[in-house]
């Protein structure tokens, strides 16, 4: 039922209620019983050195297959899972479960294809007392080394407060790097620049939308240009790395290495796939390098 009901799958998760604290009750015992039942997978998306396509990291996107209604995209589950404090437990097992799966890939194709790994963070599981006592566990349970993890983490007001920023300066001398995520789009990027110990900077698909159409295209498009430059400009003079989010074409490529990035992600150079598939393609670059 769920197939014929849209492209990809996807459905939209609704509890039936009509009081928000009830339906986010139901859901949060939903999300419960789906983490017990291993009803949630991770698919992984390629980062890509843009000046040879080669993949030199992944990202983890969570996924849940529910019995009934299909693949469920996290955009309906995770701000459901972060109101209802069931984000902690469910964070913490994608966190194990991409260092677990990192770790393997590694030891099959070594740490090059992998320089950039990791899940994505809600700033609720920064609040939970254990987070990095989970980081390291999953560090050490997995064997994967502290510095080819990267969580990446969205700006947010939330993150400027004390005892997160001291969690973030924690897990940075462990040597985690950190990614501030869709970049651009918070109301406070450059003052939280200078307080947060951040490696990355992703700036965020929106920005990379139609850039293509730049210069004799619209003024949009030529704003959108100009911010991407001074995200780069700004990151390089930091010494933070870049990732350009949502490529979806080569004409974006191009742009995007025009203004200075290196590193990409987007359904143009890859989408997100299941680790079997991610295997096969990790092997396939192995055979292209040896080859070469
Ligand atoms: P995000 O971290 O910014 O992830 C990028 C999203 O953009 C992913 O959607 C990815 O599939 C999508 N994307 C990548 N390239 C393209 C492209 O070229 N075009 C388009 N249209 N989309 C592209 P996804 O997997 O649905 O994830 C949505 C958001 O949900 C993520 O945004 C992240 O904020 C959150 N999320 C996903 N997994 C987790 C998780 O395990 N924990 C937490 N806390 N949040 C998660
Ligand atoms: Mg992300
Ligand atoms: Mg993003
Ligand atoms: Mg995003």
């Amino acid at each position: 039922a769920a197939k014929q009901r849209g492209k990809a799958n996807w459905v939209r998760y609704t509890a039936g209620m009509e009081k928000p604290a009830q339906a986010d009750a139901q859901l949060g015992g939903d999300l419960r019983r789906a983490l017990d039942a291993g009803e949630f997978t991770l698919v992984y998306q390629p980062i890509v050195d843009l000046r040879d396509g080669r993949t030199i990291g992944v990202e983890a996107l969570v996924r849940w297959l529910h019995p009934e209604r299909g693949m469920v995209s996290p955009a309906e589950f995770i701000p459901a899972a972060e109101r209802t404090g069931l984000i902690v437990p469910l964070g913490r097992w994608v966190l194990r479960e991409t260092c677990r799966q990192v770790a393997a890939w590694a030891a099959e194709f070594g740490l090059e294809p992998l320089q950039k790994v990791g899940p994505n963070v809600s700033v609720r599981q920064l609040h939970d007392p254990d987070f990095v006592a989970d980081v390291r566990a999953a560090l050490a349970d997995s064997g994967l080394p502290a510095d080819r993890l990267v969580l990446e983490l969205t700006e947010s007001a939330v993150l400027r407060g004390h005892q997160v920023l001291k969690v973030l300066h924690e897990l940075h001398d462990m040597g985690v790097r950190l990614a501030l995520d869709d970049f651009g789009t918070g109301e406070s990027s450059l003052s939280l620049l200078r307080a947060f110990p951040a490696a990355i900077v992703k700036l965020d698909k929106s920005f990379v939308d139609n850039i293509e159409l730049g210069e004799e295209g619209s003024a949009a498009a030529n704003a959108r240009q100009a911010v991407a430059r001074a995200v780069v400009q700004l990151a390089d003079a930091l010494g933070l790395d870049t990732v350009a989010e949502g490529i979806e074409n080569q004409e974006q490529v191009d742009r995007l290495r025009k203004l200075g990035y290196t590193v990409g992600q987007g359904y143009h150079l890859g989408r997100p796939m299941d680790a079997a598939a991610m295997t096969a393609r990790l092997a396939a670059q192995q055979r292209d390098l040896t080859a070469a």
